[in-house]
């Protein structure tokens, strides 16, 4: 089973993709550790985020396990992350070993921006994942002052809000949900009881007949000879 997890920053979508991988026992990838190692590696060798062949050239050679992941989880890495995935080589760099990770035997769950539209647009359950902007901000905020990060609620806003902008806004591969994305609203919920909601809804959507298939299915027998 394919469970793929997009939504907002600090949506949530992160913690709930490593507790449905815990709980149905499958690898699980946060492609946004990813793009953040690019841009880490960027920032270490000093090579300019508007030069997309370096920095593609950095995404086919990413390895995460060269990075502390508390460094990478920082603010300014994030903020530079979303910078070099609106570089469209970067993405295409990058497809391959996503898409690898989400078609192997027994499945997986991934995480990020564009894996129910373009890494795994077959996966079996879709989940879109977003809250208010406000209380995002606030777990944000709370995360990375627990990392020692010298931030404030309102400035972590107004970085969340441009971060949005920019993912949503790039002409490869924007962040949005797939048309048979089920919603998960997580403003108001606990991180357990959005485990919960999600458990349900793979539940009840694992196994189903996808949209495409469906409209093989309807095809199929609408050209069936009568008789
Ligand atoms: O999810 P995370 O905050 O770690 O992602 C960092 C950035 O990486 C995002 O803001 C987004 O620009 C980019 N990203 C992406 N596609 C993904 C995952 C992350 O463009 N599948």
């Amino acid at each position: 089973m394919i469970i793929a997890i997009d939504g907002t920053t600090s949506s949530g979508k992160g913690t709930l993709a490593k507790r449905l991988a815990a709980h149905y026992k499958l690898p699980h990838m946060d492609t946004g550790l990813l793009y953040r190692a690019v841009a880490a590696s960027a920032i270490n060798k000093g090579i300019d985020f508007s030069d997309e062949r370096e920095c593609a050239l950095l995404a086919a050679h990413v390895e995460l396990s060269e990075f502390d992941e508390r460094e990478l989880r920082g603010a300014s890495v994030g903020a530079a992350a979303s910078v070099v995935a609106s570089l469209g080589a970067v993405r295409r760099a990058l497809f391959e070993l996503q898409r690898k990770f989400a078609n192997q035997k027994g499945g997986a769950v991934l995480d990020g921006r564009d894996i129910g539209t373009v890494i795994a647009p077959d996966a079996d359950v879709k989940l879109w994942v977003d809250a208010s902007v406000e209380e995002r901000a606030r777990r944000r905020f709370l995360e990375l002052s627990g990392m020692k990060e010298d931030v404030t609620e309102h400035g972590v806003l107004m970085q969340l809000k441009e971060r949005d902008a920019r993912d949503a806004g790039r002409a490869d591969a924007p962040m949005k949900p797939a048309d048979d994305a089920i919603w998960l609203e997580t403003t108001a919920l606990t991180p357990d009881e959005c485990f919960a909601k999600a458990v349900e809804i793979v539940e009840e959507h694992r196994g189903k007949p996808k949209p495409a298939a469906k409209k093989a299915a309807a095809k199929a027998v609408a050209k069936k000879p009568k008789g």
